[in-house]
């Protein structure tokens, strides 16, 4: 049958097994079609029943009010830093400026894709000085986005965009320190979700958009979720890719065009689990559960293994972690914990190639008992080096 493997991939990550078995169960015949859902035609009956319950399932996890869109985009979450600027700048007013609050290299991104676009892009804060292992500072983020609402900076923006969990930094923004708080009631707030997806109860009307790419916490690559205010549909610039256009997807139910049938079906198969397992609330806590185990063993090692991200910064789901010896990262250390956690069956341990390390991506399939056998092979990797 095949060794499965502890697997703590940033993504395209672990999913969950009995989602797995369905579809494996159904492979050759689904729901009595006499097909795999992947030779399904997308304007068939049965995919569209498909689709419909995956849509209203994700609405019922995220208590997502009826004046929101769910579509299913293409392109990856990186197509939407592109079709967010396009989607939102104003019937093509380039000179309204668009806020971006800086918390690591995916808002970075975003940022740089609008600029490319040539949007008229405002840092609002940039925590790269701190090599992103902090959240800016709330009063000064207050004093930014209160002064933009009120034109003081060179005039309101046309959204403010940020990025709820830095999969390579490992940032997370906490509800406690939302940039939603302070921006201005009648500006839109834009929100990368991709990596802390489903992982806790959010107020979906407090944000105009929310998107994310389903390969972490939802399904197989190839689907990007947004959920859009239907007032924001009328802001596209006219010359906007059909691909990117978010209007143009609402309009057909996300069937413009032929949309990533498997990776919608596999994700509405996760929407039902994770309602089986007591929705977003249940995530929560068990999310909160498996990070706190992970990073008590990071700050109980003393000091051996160490994450450079402040502590309320830190991520739920992507910790970040190094290898420290004599005040230095090991990186010696640090290969040869990759190579022998393989063995003993926890892959894809490493860090993004950008900033290196360690890093251990917590996605809601990974059970504790994963979690568990991380941290008994940490202390045993520290009791034989450290
Ligand atoms: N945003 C975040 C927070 C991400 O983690 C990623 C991918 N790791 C992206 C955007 C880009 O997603 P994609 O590869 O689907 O374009």
């Amino acid at each position: 049958a095949g060794r499965r493997v502890w697997n703590f991939s940033a993504g395209p990550g672990v999913m969950p097994e009995a989602v797995l078995r369905h579809a494996q169960a159904e492979m050759l015949d689904a729901a009595g079609s006499g097909m795999s859902v992947m030779e399904m035609s997308h304007r068939s009956p049965a995919f569209d029943a498909i689709h419909t319950a995956s849509i209203a399932d994700l609405r019922t996890l995220l208590a997502i009010p009826d004046n929101y869109h769910v579509l299913y985009m293409q392109g990856g979450a990186t197509a939407q830093f592109a079709a967010v600027y396009l989607n939102l700048v104003g019937q093509g007013d380039t000179t309204t400026p668009v806020d971006y609050v800086v918390t690591g290299v995916w808002s970075d991104k975003a940022a740089k894709e609008a600029q490319a676009l040539g949007a008229h892009v405002r840092r609002v804060t940039d925590t790269s000085a701190d090599r992103h292992t902090t959240l800016p500072d709330a009063a000064a983020l207050a004093l930014q986005l209160g002064a933009a609402g009120h034109g003081d900076r060179g005039g309101k923006p046309a959204y403010v965009y940020y990025c709820d969990n830095e999969t390579v930094h490992g940032v997370e923004v906490s509800p406690a320190t939302a940039v939603l708080d302070h921006v201005p009631k009648d500006v839109p707030v834009v929100c990368d979700m991709s990596s802390n997806f489903l992982t806790r109860p959010i107020d979906v009307a407090r944000y105009g958009v929310i998107y994310g790419g389903a390969q972490k916490n939802i399904g197989p690559a190839g689907v990007t979720i947004v959920i859009v205010r239907d007032d924001l549909l009328q802001r596209r610039v006219p010359a906007i890719p059909a691909m990117l256009d978010w209007s143009l997807a609402a309009k057909n139910n996300s069937l413009y065009n032929t949309p990533p049938t498997w990776a919608i079906y596999i994700s509405g198969l996760v929407f039902k689990h994770v309602l089986a397992a007591g929705g977003v609330t249940a995530m929560e806590a068990q999310c909160a559960a498996k990070a706190a185990r992970v990073y008590a063993a990071i700050d109980g090692s003393g000091g051996f293994y160490r994450g450079p991200v402040h502590h309320a910064a830190r991520s739920r789901v992507n910790i970040p972690c190094r290898i420290v010896v004599d005040g230095a990262p090991a990186e010696a250390l640090e290969t040869q914990f990759l190579a022998d956690a393989a063995d003993a069956g926890l892959v894809e341990l490493s860090g993004h190639r950008s900033v290196g390390g360690l890093r251990f991506s917590l996605y809601n399939a990974m059970p504790m008992a994963g979690v568990e056998a991380l941290i008994a092979f940490m202390a045993q990797f520290q009791q034989k080096h450290g």
